[in-house]
């Protein structure tokens, strides 16, 4: 039998990583994966193939309504090839992942194909079809991701009432797409079929779209896809999901009990995920799970039982790549006998849609329930000439900072490339940096990450320059 210091159970962001970090401290390492692919939800039906189809589908709609604007004409019609752009995210996926074998291969990582259950707290059987077998472990990371999850009165035939694994490879673009849930996927794959010309309605509970971020965020992002032709009913419960040949209807009840039913051709369900621990076996090994089908841990998110711990989607917190990539690092560094730290609070939180939306810290609404005092500077985005130069004027950045020390609390933006520009923020709260300090930075001309600076002088003293 094959021993092991650590075997990790899930190849997704949270179980490679890990992995890949348990090898260079040394360890004598094996990664087990259900799927004959690497990379978990992440990237092969999750972050990487919807940014994939978000870029494609940008370009369609640049084609098709911005390039006359920048003096580009192209003769004749643009036509849309939607089998191509399927098979190039495909192609992306497969690079990606492939990606992840090579890396395992150089960090000497064993990896098992195969469903892996615990037989006891130091034992993993792996099946594969009808081969299995049994490895040692004297310490395992249970690195086992998430599902999508439903409602109860719905049958997901993922033919044409759907996730968004179904939602990624499609062989037709929707006619009437109806989502369920205003959240992140929603909006994501909402925008990519909106774009590709289907007519997008979207059903969401909450009185507000991207409920868990800043509410100047969600009204900005509700603003700007109205604008572009997605079609919002916000505080709708859905209570019924139906379908007939190639019809679905969607009935909602709104607020005061009226009633509506959505007739489209595909419903996308995406109200939330939920953590995946079908066939672990965790029982076996005396591992906790707690009733919201969660891998208990503690603070160093180690389980119950000493020598196992568990990563990512499938414990407590944010459903994102890159907390669990956090995750499988600190873990590796807990077993090799360091003393790292994450800070939950400075995960950032980014919508891939355009304009993007990206958060770190506190909002606004967690501000004033803590009865924080605080200071806002906002910067919008329209105020900037790289904006104009581009023509992405929709969106602002805001900063939160303590009223009396100037701490940067939290930072907010919505607009074009801010996925990428919310890591200065990041990176200032990592240095519990002022407002002013910010500030008092030099900022490149033109780009769009001046509108950090101008929001970070506007919370400084109302002194933004160019507003
Ligand atoms: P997963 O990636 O889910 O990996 C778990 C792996 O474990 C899977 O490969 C599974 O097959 C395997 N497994 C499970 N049980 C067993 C078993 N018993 N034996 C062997 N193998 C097993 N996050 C972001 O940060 N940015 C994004 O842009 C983003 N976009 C997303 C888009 C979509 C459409 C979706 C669905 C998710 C997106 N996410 C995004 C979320 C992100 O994918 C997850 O947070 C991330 O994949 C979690 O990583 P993980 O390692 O915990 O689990
Ligand atoms: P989500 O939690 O982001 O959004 C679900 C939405 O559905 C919420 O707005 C919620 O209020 C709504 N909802 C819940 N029940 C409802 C009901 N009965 N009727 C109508 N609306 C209802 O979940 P998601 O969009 O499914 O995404 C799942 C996870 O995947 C998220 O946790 C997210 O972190 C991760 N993800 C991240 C990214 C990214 O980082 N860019 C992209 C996609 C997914």
């Amino acid at each position: 039998m094959s021993k092991y210091d650590v075997a990790i159970i899930g190849s997704g962001p949270g179980g490679y990583v890990a992995a890949i970090r348990c090898a260079q401290l040394g360890m004598k390492t094996a990664i087990i994966e259900k799927y004959n692919v690497l990379g978990g939800t992440c990237l092969n039906v999750g972050c990487i193939p919807s940014k994939a189809l978000l870029d494609s589908s940008h370009h369609y709609e640049d084609a098709m309504k911005h390039f006359e604007e920048h003096g580009i004409e192209i003769p004749g019609e643009i036509k849309l090839n939607f089998k191509k752009m399927i098979e190039r995210k495909t192609s992306v996926v497969d690079q990606t992942t492939k990606g992840i074998a090579f890396l395992m291969d150089k960090n000497k990582i064993d990896v098992f194909t195969g469903m892996g259950a615990f037989k006891d707290a130091t034992h993993i059987e792996i099946t594969n079809g009808k081969k299995t077998e049994t490895i040692e472990a004297k310490n395992t990371i249970i690195a086992t991701g998430s599902k999508p999850s439903t409602l109860p009165f719905i049958k997901l035939d993922k033919d044409r009432i759907i996730t968004s694994t179904e939602a990624l490879s499609l062989k037709e673009i929707p006619k009437h797409l109806v989502v369920i849930g205003g959240g992140v996927i929603g909006l994501e794959l909402g925008q990519v079929y909106h774009r590709l010309g289907s007519e997008v309605s979207v059903v969401e509970y909450m009185d507000r779209i991207i409920p868990t971020m800043d509410s100047a965020q969600s009204k900005e992002l509700l603003k700007v896809m109205k604008k572009q032709g997605v079609k919002f009913y916000l505080s709708h419960k859905v209570s019924a999901v139906s379908k007939k040949g190639k019809e679905v209807s969607v009935t909602a009840t709104d607020k005061n009990d009226k009633e509506i039913t959505f007739k489209g051709d595909y419903c996308l369900v995406s109200v939330g995920r939920k953590p995946y621990t079908d066939g672990l076996k965790a029982e076996n090994a005396g591992v906790k799970i707690t009733e919201r089908g969660m891998i208990d841990v503690n603070d160093h998110l180690q389980t119950n039982i000493k020598n196992i711990y568990a990563i990512g989607d499938v414990v407590r917190g944010a459903m994102l790549a890159h907390k669990a990539s956090e995750e499988g690092v600190l873990v590796a560094e807990i077993i090799a006998g360091q003393k790292p730290h994450i800070d939950y609070n400075l995960i950032p939180g980014v919508v891939y849609t355009w304009p993007e939306v990206a958060s770190v810290g506190k909002t606004e609404e967690q501000l004033k329930e803590a009865k924080v005092e605080y200071k806002i500077g906002q910067f919008p985005m329209r105020a900037l000439g790289r904006s104009r130069a581009s023509g992405d004027t929709d969106g602002f950045v805001k900063i939160l900072s303590d009223k009396k020390t100037d701490e940067v609390l939290g930072v907010h933006m919505v607009g074009a490339r801010v996925a990428d520009l919310i890591a200065e923020a990041v990176v200032a709260m990592e240095y519990r940096a002022s407002a002013e300090d910010i500030a008092r930075m030099s900022h490149a001309h033109p780009t769009y990450a001046e509108a950090v600076k101008e929001a970070a002088l506007a919370a400084t003293d109302d002194r933004a320059l160019h507003i």
